[in-house]
């Protein structure tokens, strides 16, 4: 019965002849096609052996042209936050604005002039872009990107403190995330660690007693990000160490981390550290991410004294490190939207943070009037959403979300990540035994979509509906 059944399946040569694989030998190649109704046909081989019977032709079609679509589709894809976390990480931390998107996109469909020297009409360099309006913007002296915050560091310490010693409150030597821990890095560069202090309390003196005339390359101070110190604890200011480090002539470097240029006070949340203050208060070197707080492409900046930003270009590091031109053009839109005033409500987390909780509220009413449409019962429900992104640790933004009451929340979590036709996944987050969608990160242009998928989502997985 087996074999017989087997005999029945058609050739891949025979497969390949019929109009339908025609058409899909136009859109995605020979060669992919092939392999996809290869899998089909052995596929349908391992269901006969386990008893069943074989599928018509039609349906061998069909499960190759599934599993193209599944092949041939990339796995990074846009999502929905709905997890009330703005900068997160795991999602791409900051979305750019419109005016960046922009900025990137017209750079990568053709030439620019990243190396090139416009007025002289010869070969130039990828450091001038955005560091003029880092300068503007901050008061520094020079500024130069880099990859990323971690690669700023490194660079940095590869630069200035290689062979030598680094001074650093044992407060803050911290595990960024995904493991990257700050003595890791540090010791990736070649320099060497010093401690001071101790975990809770670390003194002026402590840098002093530590401080080498010639061995000390720099004091290193290092945003908590993640953590909030707390309790019978002190660090020094950022003037006390420049000060300490002015008497003995060395720099402070101080990595920040979020980097923000703006107060996060009139938002009702705690003082971030800006690029600014740090500046003013005399680091030599500051370093901070571009997609953190700034709102804007994954990037690190580093700004500060102008003959220490020479040293760090020049390393061979800053090679292996630069930015890419789409980086520095969608970053360039972003500094000039600070530079006219328009961050606030141009910039996506900027927007986020500055949503008044009403707006989120009137929003999640009426993504439950269109699902009550469809028989769903749903509560309104005051959240508490975070900035996330190494910034403003246990500080909270009061929000509003839609919870979905249904007896497998883990199940519709699930089919919001992993919708059943091909869609935008949304994340939520489950809270005592509800799904929440947190609707501060949520960008309004994106409501249409989210409520498509949610109608999708909710056919399959069973939630409480109106009437009962
Ligand atoms: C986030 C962070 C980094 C790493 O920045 P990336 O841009 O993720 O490389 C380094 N230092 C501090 C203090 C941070 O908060």
């Amino acid at each position: 019965m087996g074999s017989e059944e087997l005999r029945k399946l058609p050739a891949v040569s025979t497969l390949l002849e019929t109009p339908e694989a025609k058409a899909l030998i136009a859109q995605h190649g020979h060669e992919q096609v092939r392999e996809a109704l290869r899998a089909a046909l052995e596929a349908a081989r391992q269901s006969i052996r386990a008893g069943g019977i074989a599928p018509s032709r039609a349906a061998v079609l069909a499960d190759a042209s599934q599993r193209l679509l599944v092949a041939l589709s990339p796995s990074l894809s846009p999502v929905i936050n709905a997890s009330g976390v703005i900068i997160h990480t795991n999602l791409g931390r900051a979305p750019l604005s419109e005016r960046a998107r922009r900025a990137a996109a017209l750079v990568a469909a053709g030439y620019c002039n990243l190396e090139y020297d416009l007025e002289e009409g010869e070969r130039g360099s990828r450091y001038v872009h955005a560091a003029r309006l880092l300068k503007q913007l901050t008061g520094a002296e020079d500024a130069l990107v880099v990859n990323n915050n971690a690669a700023a560091v490194l660079l940095a310490l590869s630069a200035l403190a290689r062979e030598r010693e680094v001074l650093i409150s044992r407060s803050q030597l911290i595990e960024i995330g995904g493991g990257f821990r700050i003595p890791d890095v540090m010791r990736q560069s070649g320099a060497r660690l010093i401690e001071v202090g101790t975990t809770n309390r670390t003194y002026v003196r402590d840098y002093a007693e530590a401080l080498h005339p010639v061995n000390t390359a720099l004091i290193l101070r290092v945003h908590h990000s993640n953590f909030t110190l707390s309790g019978f604890v002190h660090e020094p200011s950022l003037n006390e160490l420049v000060a300490l480090g002015a008497e003995h002539g060395v720099p402070v470097m101080d990595d920040l981390g979020s980097g923000s240029l703006l107060d996060t006070q009139p938002f009702g949340l705690a003082h971030e550290p800006t690029i600014q203050e740090s500046i003013a208060a005399g680091a030599a070197l500051v370093t901070a991410s571009g997609d953190k707080l700034l709102g804007g492409p994954q990037a690190g900046l580093i700004l500060g004294r102008a003959e220490l930003i020479e040293r760090l270009r020049r390393h061979p590091l800053a090679r292996a490190v630069r930015v890419d031109k789409t980086t520095l053009a969608a970053l360039e839109a972003t500094l000039l939207t600070y530079l006219e005033g328009h961050a606030i409500e141009e910039l996506p987390v900027w927007r986020m943070i500055a949503t008044q909780p009403e707006v989120l509220r009137q929003r999640v009413r009426r993504w439950q009037r269109c699902i009550q449409g469809w028989g769903v019962k749903s509560t309104l429900v005051a959240t508490q959403a975070t900035v996330g992104g190494g910034s403003l640790p246990g500080q909270q933004l009061p929000s509003w979300a839609l919870a979905l009451i249904t007896s497998s929340p883990d199940a519709l979590a699930h089919r919001l990540r992993r919708p059943a036709q091909p869609g935008i996944p949304i994340i939520a987050r489950i809270e005592e035994g509800q799904v929440l969608l947190d609707a501060r990160t949520v960008l309004p242009e994106q409501d249409d979509q989210l409520l498509a998928m949610l109608h999708l989502a909710l056919q399959d997985i069973p939630v409480s509906s109106v009437t009962t």
